[in-house]
């Protein structure tokens, strides 16, 4: 039995400094030009690949990692930078965690370095399941996947909407339904190569936070696949829908891994806003003194801190959970994404009341990191879901 200890090692204090450097001179700097722009960091996914940081092999050792804590480090890392910036940095992740939780070995050894490319051209990956009429509803999708036995083609019909890297990515991971009578039962996920006609972006959505991350629909119109890209193959979904087997829940297996990471990186936006707001506390003087020696102000940043260190021992307790392979018994995934997303809105307002009226605009980035907080709440999960996984985990009863 190993001692209990909190402590990084030494390859770990090495990789979350090699992460926080490339987030303090690389990615914090850039943060405001493309919050207005609105547009994907390429220059910085270039950088990040160039440095092996935007890769395969990065994400599958982060992946691999027994401890479980690569993965969240990193995030907090770069979201600590920009979440937006961040989560054009990790949002191929997602499509790679599709295939990985429902492909076999063979498929996430075709696609998964095809997600990032290479450094040469890297490259892009999404994760397509929300549609207009079903977000947090997954069980009712309708996109359609109908299978041409005589191409040996699968037939891909219905419009995605809310999808990271939308439209642009060169890999989509698309979860469809194949028999709807069967709900989530009958769902599976493909791959849809690059190149692949009949796939095309519809509206790009501008948005209040998280501004460098593209976000779209994406419009499937007689999308045409090759049997070998149904993710886990035919054996799996027959086995899923004679009931044997839960792989029609192909979007819930991917969040219920991926949602650590993302309650990360809300940690991280709340810890650039804590760290900033602390100084500003203690620079700015009214009537006289330091802002911070008011208990007022004092104890904000003291329940903030608190509120951040509790987020982050739930994020790294839920990875080294999943890493372990032990089971969610209490929706212990799901309760780090609801603790650390509302907690980075809580942060970031409280930071904005600090700084006062210069929290309130934007030649400081406090407002920026609370407009983009709020996504935390509200994707891979609401926190209504987040609550409901939780409840219905810990009571056993069917909570609605
Ligand atoms: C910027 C951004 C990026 C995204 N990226 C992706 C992506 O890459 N891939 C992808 O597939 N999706 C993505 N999403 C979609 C996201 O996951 C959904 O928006 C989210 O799941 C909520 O779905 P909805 O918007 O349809 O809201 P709804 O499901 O309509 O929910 C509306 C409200 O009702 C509440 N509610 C619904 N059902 C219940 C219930 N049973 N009990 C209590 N409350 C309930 C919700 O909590 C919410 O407050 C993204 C969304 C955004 C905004």
């Amino acid at each position: 039995m190993s001692e209990f200890s909190l402590d990084l090692d030494e390859d770990q204090i090495q990789l979350q400094k090699w992460l926080h450097d490339f987030a303090e001179n690389v990615i914090r700097p850039a943060a405001h030009e493309w919050d207005e722009r609105e547009e994907t960091p390429w220059p910085i996914i270039q950088e990040a690949a160039n440095i092996g940081l935007y890769s395969f092999d990065f994400v599958a050792n982060a992946f691999m990692d027994k401890s479980g804590l690569l993965m969240p480090i990193a995030a907090e890392e770069l979201a600590w930078g920009d979440a937006g910036i961040a989560l054009a940095i990790l949002g191929s992740t997602l499509g790679l965690a599709g295939i990985a939780g429902n492909g076999t070995p063979e498929q996430l050894m075709e696609w998964g370095p095809q997600c990032f490319g290479t450094p040469e051209k890297p490259q892009l990956a999404a994760f397509a399941v929300s549609e207009p009429d079903a977000g947090s509803d997954v069980s009712s999708l309708r996109t359609k996947a109908v299978y041409d036995e005589a191409k040996d083609e699968w037939v891909l019909n219905g419009t995605k909407t809310w999808i990271t890297n939308g439209g642009i990515a060169d890999i989509h991971v698309v979860v469809a339904s194949v028999d709807s009578d069967l709900g989530s039962r009958g769902q599976a996920s493909f791959i849809v190569p690059p190149g692949t006609p009949g796939i095309s972006q519809g509206q790009k959505f501008q948005k209040m936070g998280i501004r460098a991350s593209h976000t779209a629909e994406v419009v499937l119109d007689d999308c045409r696949v090759p049997g070998h890209c149904l993710l886990g193959g035919k054996d799996k979904l027959d086995l899923a829908k004679e009931g044997k087997r839960s792989g029609g829940q192909a979007a819930m297996k991917t969040f219920e891994g991926s949602r650590p990471t993302v309650g990360a990186q809300a940690l991280g936006i709340a810890r650039a806003a804590y760290e900033y707001s602390l100084e500003y506390a203690k620079e700015r003087k009214a009537f006289g003194r330091a802002i911070i020696e008011n208990q007022a102000i004092a104890f904000k940043l003291a329940d903030m801190k608190t509120r951040i260190d509790a987020s982050r021992l739930l994020v790294w307790r839920a990875s080294w959970m999943g890493a372990n392979g032990k089971e969610f018994t209490s929706g212990e995934g799901s309760m780090s994404k609801l603790y650390a997303g509302e907690t980075a809105v809580y942060v970031t307002e409280e930071a904005i009341q600090i700084l006062g009226g210069y929290g309130y605009v934007r030649d400081y980035p406090v407002e920026r990191w609370h407009r983009d907080s709020k996504i935390f709440t509200i994707f891979e999960g609401t926190s209504e879901i987040q609550r409901l996984i939780i409840s219905r985990a810990i009571s056993g009863v069917h909570i609605k």
